[in-house]
């Protein structure tokens, strides 16, 4: 089977055990994390908390992304597109942080590409910034652009701009939509920009679902991550529809850490899930290959 990843967080995919090991040594061992794995969206909330609160070194986040690379690869991952929202640590600014993972990725044993992310819980001003970094910069393996974050908070249509500059500068343009019921009016204006992928996709409308099936755009399934966060039933996960009415879609993981899964398991999910034989999960698979960002 192909194993690619198209839609993984770099925060969402730290080893456990290397944020339980940093959690004790910047804030002690009454800080430790009380659970060995992630089962519930209370404890996802916990482990977003504890990362979002260490103050990295630079050799941390050298460590994590070689971590985080050699994992996929020993999940049978061959290709891998790795999202990240620039950060500052210690002795790193943001710059520093996207070139130690590129640094990473010229040591990885399989391919991988990344993406940089705009977390719109931090305001289009920060979203600005990143568009600095990369006009000024040249990050290695970079191929794309990600709209992601809370939800709940902003708005498409305010980084639109600047996600139109990155398509300018001929970065490609993955976006999180339909992750929340009230997103749905979003999704209009996120179709009409015609990201590349668009991510997570569990509210929509049946129109939206011909726009995107029209426009051929694929969508980055997150299965766990989405039965995590809502309350749905695995076999009420859009998913199905999206196979039946032939949209491409590419199997995902969003944070392994977080929904303590791998490739490898959301495929068995999905296939056990709805029934589907090895050859037809392995065909879908197969047909991932073609949404890679590639930069012509
Ligand atoms: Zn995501």
């Amino acid at each position: 089977m192909d194993k690619i990843e198209l839609h993984a967080h770099f925060s969402g995919c730290i080893r456990f055990t290397t944020l339980q090991e940093l959690t004790i040594k910047q804030f002690g061992q009454n800080q430790e994390i009380q659970f060995q794995k992630c089962t519930t969206l209370e404890q996802c909330f916990i482990l977003f908390a504890k990362i979002n609160s260490l103050n990295l070194k630079l050799e941390d986040v050298r460590r994590m992304a070689d971590e985080i690379f050699q994992d996929f690869y020993s999940d049978g991952v061959t290709y891998l597109e790795i999202r990240a929202t620039p950060k500052k640590g210690q002795d790193f600014d943001q710059l520093q942080y996207l070139n130690a993972i590129s640094e990473a990725i010229n040591k990885a044993k399989l391919e991988i590409k990344l993406i940089v992310a705009i977390d719109r819980a931090k305001g289009v001003d920060e979203a600005q910034k990143t568009l600095n970094l990369v006009k000024k910069n040249k990050i290695q393996h970079l191929v794309g652009v990600d709209l992601c974050g809370h939800p709940g908070i902003g708005h498409f249509l305010e980084y639109k701009p600047i996600l139109q500059k990155f398509r300018d500068l001929g970065y490609k343009i993955t976006v999180h939509t339909g992750e929340l019921k009230q997103q749905i009016e979003e999704n209009n204006h996120v179709i009409e920009f015609q990201p590349d992928r668009i991510g997570h996709l569990i509210y929509f409308t049946e129109e939206q679902l011909q726009k995107i099936k029209s426009l051929n755009i694929p969508i980055e399934v997150c299965f766990s991550s989405n039965l995590f966060t809502t309350n749905m039933q695995p076999d009420c996960h859009p998913v199905k529809e999206f196979i039946s009415q032939g949209i491409p879609i590419a199997i995902c993981t969003d944070d392994t850490l977080c929904f303590n899964t791998t490739v490898t398991k959301e495929i068995e999910l999905i296939k056990t899930t709805f029934g589907y034989s090895d050859e037809f999960i392995s065909n879908i698979l197969k047909q991932g290959l073609n949404y890679k960002f590639k930069i012509e």
